[in-house]
């Protein structure tokens, strides 16, 4: 196999197709978002990210790469203007439905790329649904390696330990990717209180962030988003090529 190919499943004829499947099984589906990211990011923030990890994963791994999932799960960015939600019950009946009708044609395995926090559970939910009901798997990565990179690369002290939104880390990817879609002069750094019951509520964030940003938009670069970015391209392919040799070695749950 060419290592530099980019296999791009919508992109293919029908004989390309069926060439492919006889040597690979698998494929990466990226799951993003269009949402608001305050002032200086555009909506697709989260595309663009998953857009350039899943092309380069697709590349070093050799997996197919499918179209990326921008309409998805924002429940809690819903209420700012211009968010797109989908809801949980609707994304997880979508992916099951991609799954397995992949799983026809003979992708086995489907690589959930995720760079959008807020459908992690939907994205669990299908993973667990195909398990009790088909043959046809999906493997959840949400940007792996997200944290250990930003320890690395990023200055600005993070807003929440899980919540990653519009600052410092995603301001720099796309300073890295699309420069032109930044509006520096108009970042921000705002740090909003967390409530005591966050997390066991689901409050709007617009109730208590009124930028959109969480955490330290101003101190990005475009230096620290290529770091970041080259960083979580080699943790996801180390990922997937051991996920892969565990199901050759013939384990149940590699
Ligand atoms: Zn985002």
């Amino acid at each position: 196999m060419n290592k530099n190919t980019i296999f791009r499943h919508t992109e293919m004829k029908r004989p390309e197709f069926e060439e492919f499947i006889k040597h690979t099984d698998y494929a990466i589906l990226p799951v993003a978002a269009i949402e608001q990211h305050g002032p200086h990011l555009p909506f697709c923030c989260d595309v663009i990210i998953a857009d350039y990890l899943s092309e380069r994963i697709a590349e070093e791994t050799g997996a197919l790469l499918m179209a990326t999932l921008r309409y998805t799960p924002s429940f809690s960015l819903r209420l700012y203007p211009g968010t797109v939600r989908v809801s949980d019950a609707t994304f997880v009946e979508t992916l099951v439905d991609i799954s397995e009708s992949m799983y026809i044609h003979g992708i086995n395995t489907i690589y959930i790329f995720q760079s959008h926090v807020g459908a992690a559970a939907a994205c669990k939910e299908a993973e667990r649904k195909l398990l009790l009901s088909s043959q046809a798997r999906i493997v959840n990565l949400v940007l792996p390696g997200i944290y250990e990179a930003m320890a690395k690369y990023c200055k600005s002290k993070r807003w929440h330990s899980k919540y990653v939104h519009a600052e410092e880390f995603e301001t720099s990817c796309v300073l890295a990717l699309r420069p032109e879609l930044v509006d520096m002069s108009k970042a921000v750094s705002e740090y909003p209180e967390v409530d005591p019951l966050f997390g066991s509520i689901s409050i709007p964030w617009s109730d208590f962030c009124k930028s959109g940003v969480v955490g330290d938009a101003t101190v990005a670069t475009a230096e620290k988003g290529k770091a970041l970015l080259e960083f979580m391209v080699g943790k996801s392919v180390n990922l997937i090529q051991q996920h892969q040799k565990g199901l050759k070695d013939g384990r149940k749950y590699p």
